[in-house]
């Protein structure tokens, strides 16, 4: 029987001619025959498509589509597939895996509005920028009766919950692209079907409300996205034995804070202050004593007040009825409300100065005296915070006085405390509304929704963490599809023929390494008193100069090798936003607050700074603050999310951005083609063309499908009666290779039989 199916008879030649050409001269003699159309690289780097009209030898002629003949060098043509193949739904299917043949296949679906193509088992999603007629109940319940076989989210969704249940094991989504790619949309799809198969109980339209609360505090207007979300989020939603949901938890990673008080001319701050503004009722206005939004420094300077298309009176109470839905009660709601106009009265809060010695104190004016009435301090505490800092200097404490710079920057440190706890206290009640019921028996299916790799003229502190959260998904991703792949089957011992990929673990270890690395070079800087954003920059320099993937640049600049690109950063804030210092002088005022949220605040503050902590803890500005510095918070955030993920089976979904002004129907190639190559796309789809993506163990398979054997199977072992159910159904033997524990499949395979065992 073993000899039967022996790897050596059941494997084909691996499809090297038919999945590799990248240029005409990798194109065998015989594929040259048969190609008609070719792909030509125009001088803007657009690809076109052209005849090929003749070839000798070195050159080829060839008529493209607005009758111009050109003669070009054969060795720069790249082969077209025929058109029988346009615009297929998986990119696996096309003859010839090259750059222009992805893109025009992307590009063919996009016109159509198929914005959904598969890429192996990675889901690709090309943004319409427009209302597409995809989404609903009927395609749920065509997708659910898997009667729709286009790709799909709810594809990817579906195929989730089925695995969750036959395997016994957790899934994740996990979503990834530029801003404004489209993947909190995308999080939004999946988490309708996944409520729409698992609803019953009530709590999936709760889970389903948690979106308009996050996007108001936690999204942005950004030159990029009219919507950006400016915080990443994975969002665990538990089933019970029965396959129903029974609760769901959200977690968040490393909101922008600065957004509150700082923002570009173009962008706005969190669209809650503005709904605010706009939908507050009048009752709530004179009790918040709340100003039109163009009264407010903080919204004001950026010059930007609406977005298109969108009414911020009519979100605002979109958002006060999903916060009734996850039971957060009128009275904190309220409370909400103040936090949010004290935010912006703070930011009206001027100074003058009181001595010759340029100190400041602010004015005691409508502003002062509105925060401490909405946080409920006395306004000398107040003022006192605002213009004098306790310094602990051995066991003495001194007093200083502020200057202007320094009175500006603790109150705006005193406004980002505010905000991002009281966005971490909003994730909170959210939880403690979605945990009803759940319980830790069943299984879950978790969407992360994380900002993809970012590189702008400028980078700062922002960037620097997200590329390095996306260098660490970049390698579960890497390992997931590939690593893992091959190593399985080397472990098994099938037939393989090895596919390189690029591995990210030099650019991770330097972030990671300790203690020469960035981030606990950077730490170390921070703990500094005298560290400036130039000793950072010198630091880094002199300790990394010899790593490959880093290279120091002019003055306050270096740059990294990312696995998507080089990236620049500039120094420039980088220590202070690490420490995002907020001195106790402050704390302790929120903690006299007599209103709750704000003691609420100072205490999970306090909590933070004085738990014994492991890993750097840094002492700033005269050891006033002990905290985790955020970019290490964030390293340790990372880890225990890669965790977590480590455990589950992933789904990819790439999400691709066809332009860059937000508008429908136009794709760009260049931008799209940047964008498959920093995910890999082709790469995965070469390794999946190539491999046995499906995979079961004897025993699995032998107890799964052995009752639909026809022959007695009494005396055999579980691979014997795989072998024989391989027989009875025909599968061709280049279809599948069976190793020492595990039978593989090319895609597709199973299907066939989970047909008939569903039917029987
Ligand atoms: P960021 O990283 O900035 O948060 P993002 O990848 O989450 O960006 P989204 O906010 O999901 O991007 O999408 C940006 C915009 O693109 C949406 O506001 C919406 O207008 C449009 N869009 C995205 N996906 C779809 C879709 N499937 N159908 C219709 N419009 C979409
Ligand atoms: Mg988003």
């Amino acid at each position: 029987l073993i000899n039967d199916v022996d790897p050596g008879t059941a494997t084909i030649p691996l499809p090297q001619s038919d999945g590799d050409e990248r240029r005409w001269s990798d194109t065998s003699a015989y594929a040259r025959k048969k190609i008609l159309q070719s792909w030509i690289q125009l001088p803007n780097g657009n690809w076109e498509l052209g005849k090929i009209l003749s070839t000798s030898g070195e050159e080829s002629v060839i008529s493209l589509p607005e009758g111009k003949v050109i003669k070009v060098i054969s060795e720069s043509l790249v082969p077209a597939n025929p058109d029988i193949l346009d615009g297929v739904h998986d990119l696996m299917q096309l003859s010839y895996l090259n750059e222009p043949s992805v893109l025009y296949n992307l590009n063919y679906r996009y016109n159509q509005d198929m914005i959904y193509t598969k890429a192996g088992p990675v889901l690709v999603a090309v943004n319409p920028f427009k209302e597409v007629p995809l989404y609903g109940n009927r395609y749920i319940e065509a997708y659910r009766k898997r009667s729709n076989e286009s790709p799909h989210v709810y594809a990817i969704a579906d195929t989730a919950i089925r695995e969750m249940i036959r395997d016994e094991v957790n899934q994740s989504i996990i979503i990834s692209g530029e801003s404004g790619a489209g993947k909190t949309e995308t999080a939004k799809i999946a988490m309708q079907y996944l409520a729409a198969l698992g609803g019953g109980s009530g709590i999936e339209y709760e889970i389903l409300k948690t979106n308009p609360i996050l996007e108001a505090f936690g999204n942005a207007k950004t030159l990029r996205n009219d919507n950006s979300s400016r915080f990443g989020k994975l969002i665990e939603i538990h089933f019970s034995d029965s396959g129903k949901i029974s609760g769901a938890q959200v977690q968040t990673f490393l909101l922008e804070k600065s957004r509150v008080v700082q923002c570009a001319e173009g962008e706005r701050s969190y669209h809650i202050f503005y709904q605010l503004c706009a939908g507050a009722s009048s009752a709530l206005r004179e009790k918040l004593n709340l100003a039109s939004a163009h009264e407010y420094k903080y919204l004001g300077q950026s010059n930007c007040y609406s977005i298109n298309g969108v009414d911020d009176a009519e979100r605002f109470h979109t958002v006060k009825e999903a916060l009734d839905i996850v039971h957060v009660s009128k009275e904190d709601q309220e409370s909400v409300f103040a936090m949010l106009a004290a935010v912006l009265w703070l930011g009206n809060v001027s100074f003058t100065v009181i001595d010759n010695e340029n100190h400041v104190e602010p004015v005691a004016d409508e502003s002062l005296a509105t925060v401490a009435k909405l946080i409920g301090c006395n306004i000398n505490d107040l003022t006192l915070t605002l213009s004098k800092r306790n310094m602990r200097v051995r066991n003495d404490t001194i007093v200083q006085k502020l200057t202007l710079p320094q009175a500006i920057d603790a109150r705006d440190a005193l406004a980002k405390s505010i905000y991002s706890c009281l966005f971490d206290w909003l994730v909170e009640q959210i939880n403690k509304s979605l945990a009803v019921g759940k319980r830790r028996t069943g299984r879950s299916i978790s969407i992360l929704d994380i900002y993809g790799f970012e590189s702008f003229d400028k980078n700062s502190f922002e960037q620097f963490c997200i590329n390095y959260a996306n260098e660490r998904l970049q390698q579960h991703f890497n390992r997931h599809l590939f690593k893992l792949e091959q190593e399985e089957y080397i472990q098994d011992g099938i037939d393989w023929t090895r596919v390189d990929f690029e591995d990210n673990q030099d650019c991770l270890s330097l972030f990671e390494k300790k203690p020469l690395g960035l981030l606990s070079l950077l730490d170390e800087e921070s703990t500094f008193p005298n560290g400036t954003d130039m000793t950072l920059a010198n630091k880094l320099k002199e300790h990394l100069h010899s790593n490959s993937c880093f290279r120091g640049d002019k003055g306050k600049l270096f740059t990294v090798v990312h696995y998507a690109g080089e990236v620049t950063y500039e120094t420039t804030g980088f220590l202070e936003k690490n420490r995002d210092l907020l001195h106790l002088d402050s704390i302790h005022l929120l903690s006299s607050c007599s209103c709750l949220l704000p003691q609420a605040f100072a205490s999970s503050m306090l909590i933070q700074s004085e738990k014994p902590v492991a890993g750097p803890l840094y002492k700033a500005g005269g050891a006033d603050s002990q905290r985790l510095s955020v970019a290490t918070k964030f390293k340790g955030q990372l880890f225990q999310l890669m965790q977590r993920l480590g455990n589950t089976t992933p789904h990819f979904i790439r999400c691709i951005k066809p332009n860059n002004v937000q508008s429908p129907g136009l794709y760009e190639q260049g931008l799209v083609l940047q964008q498959l190559r920093c995910c890999g796309v082709l790469e995965v789809v070469r390794i999946s063309r190539s491999g046995f993506p499906t995979r079961m163990s004897h025993q699995k398979f032998s107890r799964r499908y052995g009752f639909l054997l026809v022959e007695n199977i009494a005396d055999k072992d579980p691979l014997g009666v795989s072998v024989a159910i391989l027989h009875q159904f025909n599968i061709l033997p280049e279809m599948y290779q069976v190793g020492y524990t595990k039978l593989f499949f090319r895609t597709g395979q199973i299907g066939v039989l989970e047909d008939t065992r569903n039917r029987t």
